[in-house]
């Protein structure tokens, strides 16, 4: 039987508020003729909604800027892991700070903070700033970044290149920060949300890949780099606005459904030009595990850790080994990565176990287990 659209979901964009205190020129997320969000009841409605979809297994909450919404994003972060969602914020940054991370850090997948610059003039000139003036810091930046990492949460970097920042060489910077992806979009016109300041900001084809090869040079892991062309965005996002209503971009300004909660997710999905093939096109589909999946759990030791320091082996390339392998074991399976058995060996491990050695960096250790909830719950299992 053929799929449905829906069956090839796993991604949706959630852009919860309309408002941003950044002013960039080039935001396409301005939200001109939306009214008002939905209420937070709606909102958690909505998410489990989502959840509901089988094939859905990804949300991101975006904006404008979602952290405008304090402590209710938090709470939502929650509700959709608690659903079973892999759970993901797109933020400017200029609003949380390490102890946000770390008190998140339980719920959230995924941090995606934007970085178009490592310099005030650039930022400045682009509105990638308050719109009273303040600019981001890189040691800001960097305190984020760290905290990611102390804290398991993956990091992501999303850069947008303009005119503006066409000529930087941001690698350096980017591996300073060593995030999981850094995707690397070109400025997109949209009508109705960035045409009054777009000719500013637009970069022709052959300057956005000359951006891109500059920074291809130079980063230090070249498997985090995701380019995403104008014609690979277009159609390509699955994505709800802060009215509950699916949008598309694809016909060069925005394309509104009814409102999913009214019509059902099918047939607002239906009044929209989505394409699951240009998704997968521009590798949209990637997993970082879930940290509220009890079908497996994942270790890493600090042996671990270190060799995968020594080896620039990405987190991205680590979560997709570990995927693949907790599907194939259909939720019974407890996945160590390193050398567990100094410090496993005071848990009684049921029966048989099995060693794979995979390539180039990991030896992975997977048990059979018929109650992950109760290892992880007994606190037997303290490694990292
Ligand atoms: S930070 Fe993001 S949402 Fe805010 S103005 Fe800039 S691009 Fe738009």
């Amino acid at each position: 039987m053929a799929m449905t659209t829906t069956e090839k979901i796993s991604t949706v964009n959630y852009h919860l508020v309309k408002g941003c205190n950044y002013g960039c020129k080039f935001c396409f997320a301005n939200f001109n003729d939306v009214e008002k969000m939905v209420p937070f009841k709606e909102q958690k409605k909505m998410l489990e909604i989502i959840a509901a979809q089988k094939y859905i297994r990804k949300i991101n909450f975006v904006g404008g800027e979602p952290t405008l919404l304090g402590k209710r994003l938090v709470d939502l972060v929650k509700y959709a892991s608690k659903l079973g969602l892999t759970t993901s914020v797109t933020t400017n940054g200029s609003l949380i700070d390490v102890r946000w991370i770390r008190e998140i850090s339980n719920y959230l997948d995924i941090l995606t903070i934007s970085i178009d610059s490592a310099t005030d003039e650039i930022n400045r000139l682009s509105g990638r700033c308050s719109k009273v003036g303040v600019l981001p810091t890189l040691a800001h930046y960097e305190e984020l970044a760290s905290a990611c990492h102390k804290y398991g949460v993956n990091l992501k970097i999303n850069t947008v290149v303009t005119k503006f920042n066409k000529d930087e060489n941001l690698a350096l910077f980017i591996n300073k920060l060593n995030p999981m992806r850094w995707k690397i979009f070109q400025a997109l016109r949209v009508e109705g949300e960035n045409e009054a300041n777009f000719d500013q900001c637009e970069v022709s084809d052959a300057e956005y890949e000359a951006y891109c090869n500059r920074q291809l040079d130079s980063v230090a892991n070249k498997s985090i780099v995701v380019v995403e062309t104008n014609d690979l965005m277009r159609g390509s996002y699955l994505m709800i606005n802060p009215e509950g209503c699916f949008f598309d971009n694809s016909n060069g300004g925005y394309t509104t459904s009814q409102k999913i909660a009214e019509v059902g997710f099918e047939k607002a999905l239906s009044q929209i030009n989505y394409s699951v093939e240009k998704f997968v096109a521009r590798n949209g589909e990637y997993d970082v595990g879930n940290k509220n999946d009890k079908s497996g759990l994942y270790v890493k030791t600090r042996h671990f850790r270190k060799r995968q320091r020594e080896r620039n082996v990405s987190d991205m390339e680590v979560n997709a080994v570990l995927s693949s392998i907790k599907c194939s074991f259909a939720g019974k399976a407890l996945i160590v990565v390193g050398k567990p058995f100094m410090k496993l060996n005071h848990i009684s491990i049921p029966h048989k176990n099995m060693i794979v050695m995979l390539d180039r960096f990991v030896l992975v250790t997977v048990f059979f287990c018929e109650n992950l909830c109760e290892l992880r719950t007994k606190n037997q299992i303290v490694l990292l």
